[in-house]
């Protein structure tokens, strides 16, 4: 696929949760006017994402963590279609078995959902201190603010584990955290300084 609606129509056809237009568009504008140069992405799918973010700068270096090998392969193909294999790195596995080195002045959480917290407690040591994570879903469909029942136990899990990731956030002594009602709700966490 060498072209983004592609990638788009892909995802929607297959039911592969890419993030919504305003939502990448916030991160791709957030990534521009803060100027940053190196993200580390929890959980790849296609590789969508990651090749938005990589498009905004050719200076800009993406890792991106994906545990599903079908995905994987997808992401590593689309990559290669656009050419930019030298800007972004996909590594196969759980984000929990990666360990890195670097810091990166953005982490974007964007995995399972009912892991948000471990994600961030595992990364941070990744972060500079002038970096931010940015959590996507945290509405998920709205529900998290909704009080209707949810008939599903797992959507009724994950909503439950927003809200925890949510509340985490707001008591955090460490990060300070602004909430935006775009795509399906994103957090931008800071250090507090
Ligand atoms: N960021 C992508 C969408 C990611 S969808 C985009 O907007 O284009 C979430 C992905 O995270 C799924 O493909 C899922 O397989 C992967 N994932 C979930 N938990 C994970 C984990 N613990 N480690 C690595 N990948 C994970
Ligand atoms: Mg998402």
């Amino acid at each position: 696929m060498v072209r983004i609606s592609e990638l788009e129509e892909y995802a929607s056809k297959n039911n592969v949760p890419i993030m919504l237009p305003d939502g990448i568009e916030f991160l791709c504008n957030y990534i521009k006017e803060n100027n940053v140069k190196t993200i580390l992405e929890i959980g790849t799918a296609i590789g969508y994402s990651a090749i938005k973010m990589a498009l905004v700068d050719k200076n800009i270096k993406v890792i991106t963590i994906e545990r599903d090998s079908e995905r994987y392969n997808m992401a590593i193909q689309n990559i290669k279609d656009f050419g930019l294999e030298n800007q972004i790195t996909v590594i196969l596995d759980d984000a929990f078995n990666v360990d890195l080195t670097q810091s990166f002045d953005l982490i974007f959480i964007d995995a399972a959902k009912s892991q948000y917290i471990k994600f961030f407690e595992k990364f941070k040591v990744n972060l500079k201190k002038t970096g931010v994570f940015i959590s996507d879903n945290l509405d998920f469909h709205g529900l998290v603010k909704s009080e209707e029942i949810i008939e599903s136990r797992n959507v009724r899990g994950i909503v439950r584990k927003l809200r925890n990731y949510i509340e985490f956030l707001e008591n955090n002594k460490e990060f300070k955290t602004t909430f935006y009602s775009i795509g399906d709700g994103i957090g931008v966490s800071k250090w507090q300084s």
